[in-house]
């Protein structure tokens, strides 16, 4: 899972970065309206966090530019005004939830949490293919009678597939859901992170390569 965090702050960024981090996801950054607007035209993000006080254009114009272009992701607005027209002006404007600065770190990830669970329709935290069980809020794995202790990208990797179970997953979305921009991962490291998963889930879990297109976790065994 990939979130973008709009943010002017350092400092703040950082934080939710670390916090974000921590909880498994995939960060990336930018400082300004425009520069999110280009990643995400040109990136797949489960979820964008948007500071209204930005630079130039501000988070409520921005949150009402996506939406009007049909950007359907789920968006956390951060406002450091306590406003009670601000943050009615954000849901007015198609923001799915919203924070008021300062916050505790580990709302911010539940929130960020719950916002991705709903926009997958999930209705449970818990997701059950076969004999995988996937809990999505605790990150553990569980197949048959066992947990599956896997890394943070093998998770994401699993969580990924899992969640599209049935339809063909691209590599690079693969990629994007593993990696922000910092990390040096090449197209090939999908293919070690996929067999990684494969040994230690076993043959019950029928994870299919689809030659020169991705993966796809198989719905069969349900
Ligand atoms: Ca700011």
């Amino acid at each position: 899972m990939r979130i973008l965090v709009v943010e002017d702050d350092a400092l703040v960024a950082d934080a939710i970065r670390r916090g974000l981090e921590t909880a498994g996801y995939a960060v990336d950054r930018v400082e300004s309206a425009e520069h999110a607007t280009g990643a995400l035209a040109a990136e797949a993000f489960d979820l964008a966090i948007v500071d209204i006080g930005l630079p130039g254009i501000d988070g409520l114009s921005l949150l009402q530019r996506l939406r009007r272009d049909g950007l359907a992701l789920p968006v956390l607005i951060l406002t450091a005004r306590d406003g009670l027209a601000d943050r009615v002006n954000a849901l007015d404007l198609g923001a799915d939830d919203y924070l008021v600065k300062p916050f505790a770190l580990p709302e911010l990830v539940a929130r960020c949490r719950a916002l991705i669970r709903r926009s997958r329709s999930a209705a449970s935290a818990q997701l059950a293919i076969g004999p995988l069980v996937l809990d999505l809020g605790a990150h553990r794995v569980i197949v048959g009678d066992s947990e599956v202790e896997l890394t943070r990208r093998e998770w994401a990797v699993l969580e990924c597939l899992a969640l599209n179970a049935g339809r063909v997953v691209a590599k690079d979305r693969l990629l994007q859901a593993i990696a922000n921009w910092d990390a040096e991962i090449g197209a090939n490291a999908i293919e070690v992170y996929v067999s990684r998963v494969r040994s230690k889930l076993g043959n019950s879990v029928p994870i299919r390569t689809v030659r020169g297109i991705g993966y796809r976790l198989d719905e069969s065994a349900r």
